[in-house]
């Protein structure tokens, strides 16, 4: 979920990855020793929207992506990145866990704190007791929203904006593709909205956001992971309510944007995409 984080300290770590990491055979995913099965799951499905984004977006990225371990984390990921949060380096790494982890584990929805038709979606989808590990798989396809968006040359406006439209691309990737995994990731991000401790939220509003991005993603990893899921949700709404060629014409929307524009100016632009983008932003 996060880019660009201390990326020079990142690198020299980096080049050392596929040391000790295993590829996958000719594939671009490395994985940690015990790993292999847990890879070749994540990079089908990443091989996947991987063709459909190249379909319609005429940039081909390259990447590679980390299926680590929590002992290879420590070697490869960002340092102050939590075991269990995906998340790309900018240089082409795409960094995922390949074990169940506390963090997961910690931001799972308690069934408790859920409505009943919530505890029901959520030990469907996620089993009894839940596990995150589909529904953050899935992020890997994030990930490489963030790997397309940079390929693309794509100013980023603001971090919000740069997230919500990575989950816009991973819904419309499963929409268009996969719709019976769609609850994978919209269960837990809807049910992770709903159960969530307000007094565990340090920040809520959108433009803190922006400004504590990195503190949100290296201290407050649960309060980030709470942002995510809302835009998720709103990712759903989103397709629901401006469908492909939606998504398509603000890709090449925000593409068209070479300079930073102020909040006013930049809300009409993504207003004037699609009146259902608009009530649907106007709504945080
Ligand atoms: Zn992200």
């Amino acid at each position: 979920m996060k880019p660009l984080l201390i990326i020079s300290l990142f690198l020299s770590q980096a080049c050392l990855a596929q040391e000790s990491l295993m590829q996958l055979g000719q594939t671009v995913a490395w994985h940690s020793a015990n790993a292999k099965n847990r890879a070749i799951s994540i990079q089908e499905e990443l091989q996947k929207a991987d063709q459909y984004f190249n379909s319609w977006m005429g940039v081909q990225p390259e990447y590679q992506l980390y299926v680590l371990s929590p002992e290879d984390w420590k070697k490869y990921a960002h340092p102050q990145i939590i075991y269990g949060m995906p998340h790309y380096n900018g240089k082409g790494q795409l960094i995922v866990a390949a074990e169940d982890n506390i963090f997961w584990k910690r931001n799972t929805p308690s069934l408790d704190r859920l409505s009943q038709e919530s505890a029901k979606q959520m030990k469907e989808t996620y089993g009894n007791p839940p596990s995150l590990m589909s529904a953050f798989d899935l992020l890997a396809i994030h990930e490489l929203g963030h790997v397309y968006q940079q390929k693309a040359g794509m100013v980023k406006q603001r971090n919000w904006l740069n997230e919500l439209l990575c989950n816009i691309l991973l819904h419309t990737y499963l929409a268009e593709n996969h719709k019976e995994r769609i609850p994978n990731i919209l269960v837990f991000a809807k049910s992770n909205i709903e159960a969530f401790p307000p007094d565990r939220l340090k920040y809520t509003a959108l433009k803190d956001f922006d400004e504590k991005y990195n503190e949100l993603g290296t201290q407050h990893p649960d309060n980030y992971g709470w942002y995510q899921c809302q835009f998720h949700a709103k990712a759903g709404d989103i397709y629901d309510s401006i469908g492909e060629e939606g998504v398509k014409k603000l890709w090449n929307t925000l593409l068209s944007l070479k300079t930073l524009l102020p909040d006013e100016e930049l809300n009409q632009v993504l207003y004037s995409v699609h009146p259902g983008l608009e009530k649907v932003l106007k709504e945080w």
